[in-house]
């Protein structure tokens, strides 16, 4: 049986969160959800809140927070592969052992056990004095704790063997620690690969840390972004980030930003479908991933000429394998943050019920640009019904009828694609379409 994420469903379904923490705290019904005293660090609060609509934990006290799987991981004190075969067979599930006698599967438990060990220490770290700067950039950008408890946010420290000389006391070796992309190889010497950043660690849906993104300090450093190397386990065009909370997100419509802070602040304003790709541009995989989980999409990209190109590409890939995808276009703020900020969350949730859909926002594009020959393309690649619902949206100009009837009937030539929008009837815009058509037939 392999982990496929059928699978790790079937897996949650079965083992019900509140029952599993049961049978090591006593819990007591709250709201919706259940609370008790939290596993995880001493104290004799009811601070561990168990939520039963989106079987998740979260302890307001120490911020332990996951599901089933990372509930297990934590209190059995194993990796994530082992705490899913412990689920397993509590529910006479097959367990997944096929993979673990194979070598690869140990070194991929191993190393997602690593990445696991240090996504907690730079945690640490910038919990206390030695992460004040990564703090204070989190809050100055004005997260929560509750948002960077969540996401299990981080600080690397400066110092070239920090989380190396941390992982050998814990026992890895260099040449784990090495194929985890966690320290780099210069000639006979180590060191950390990410210094002086604040991490974002990457969690797959399973709830496993597959690899980190890091954001420097430095104003000076050459990348503002680096994240973690293709590893065994971090495949960087196969995931996306937040897809561990998106997935669980109620209204199926994932919200597709550009980068990890984006999906935070979205996420903190109650948007938990925001997700976003690791440092590429959208990938087929992706948007398979995305048609997995979600029935529709919105593409959040900075307004800019980069952002928007971007998003037509990434509305392209989605229309392609039939998830309905929407741009987000803003008014009034450069981006959701600022928006959200400004006129708040309900007035942002209006803004997305309201966008337009994919065909008039690469119409609305291409007639701004003006270019005639493109739109007619467009329109000629469209289903007639499809197109019939954009002619309004073309059709700028009543048709004129004390035209003469020979102007108004005459075949368009070559010039009439020239012209601008405003200047063509419907009448010409179709026999255009026809043409395009008619030539796309012969080829
Ligand atoms: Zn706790």
């Amino acid at each position: 049986m392999k982990v496929t994420d059928s699978f790790l469903c079937e897996l949650r379904k079965r083992n019900d969160l509140a029952a599993t923490v049961s049978t090591y705290m006593p819990t007591e019904p709250s709201g919706s959800g259940y609370i008790c005293r939290c596993p995880f660090h001493k104290g004799i609060d009811l601070s561990f809140h168990i939520f039963s609509d989106t079987q998740t934990y979260h302890c307001f006290e120490c911020g332990a927070s996951g599901d089933v799987i990372s509930f297990i991981s934590s209190i059995e004190k194993c990796g994530c592969f082992e705490a899913v075969r412990l689920l397993a067979e509590r529910v006479e599930l097959d367990p997944p052992n096929e993979e673990s006698d194979d070598k690869t599967a140990l070194k991929r438990a191993r190393m997602l056990e690593m990445n696991l060990e240090a996504a907690r220490y730079y945690r640490d770290v910038l919990h206390s004095d030695m992460g004040k700067r990564g703090m204070d950039y989190l809050l100055g950008r004005q997260l929560t704790l509750g948002s960077i408890r969540k996401y299990g946010l981080g600080y690397a420290p400066g110092g070239w063997h920090d989380l190396h000389h941390h992982l050998k006391n814990k026992g890895f070796t260099e040449t784990e620690m090495a194929e985890a992309a966690l320290i780099v190889h210069k000639g006979s010497s180590v060191y950390d690969k990410f210094r002086e950043r604040v991490m974002f660690p990457i969690i797959d849906i399973r709830g496993c840390v597959i690899g980190f993104g890091g954001r420097t300090l430095e104003k000076t450093a050459p990348a503002k972004y680096i994240n973690t190397d293709e590893t065994l386990v971090f495949h960087k065009r196969e995931n996306l980030f937040s897809l561990n909370f998106a997935e669980k997100s109620a209204d199926k419509r994932f919200i597709l930003c550009e980068g990890y802070m984006d999906v935070i602040t979205m996420n903190q304003a109650g948007f938990d479908g925001a997700v976003a790709t690791l440092g590429t541009a959208v990938t087929p995989q992706q948007a398979k991933l995305v048609k997995e989980h979600a029935k529709s999409v919105v593409i959040s990209y900075d307004s800019d000429e980069a952002g928007q190109k971007a998003a037509s590409r990434a509305i392209k890939l989605f229309s392609d394998i039939g998830v309905e995808a929407k741009v987000l276009t803003i008014p009034g703020a450069k981006d959701p943050d600022e928006y959200i900020k400004k006129f708040g969350s309900v007035r942002f949730g209006e803004l997305l019920n309201g966008l337009p859909t994919a065909t008039e926002y690469v119409l609305s594009r291409l007639l701004t640009k003006g270019n005639m020959s493109d739109v007619v393309k467009y329109l000629a690649g469209l289903t007639d019904s499809e197109r019939e619902k954009q002619m309004p949206t073309v059709n700028v100009r009543e048709p004129d009828i004390t035209a003469n009837s020979e102007t108004t009937v005459a075949e368009p030539n070559d010039d009439a694609v020239e012209k601008p929008v405003s200047e063509l009837s419907n009448d010409e815009i179709l026999r255009m379409i026809e043409k395009v058509r008619k030539k796309r037939g012969k080829t």
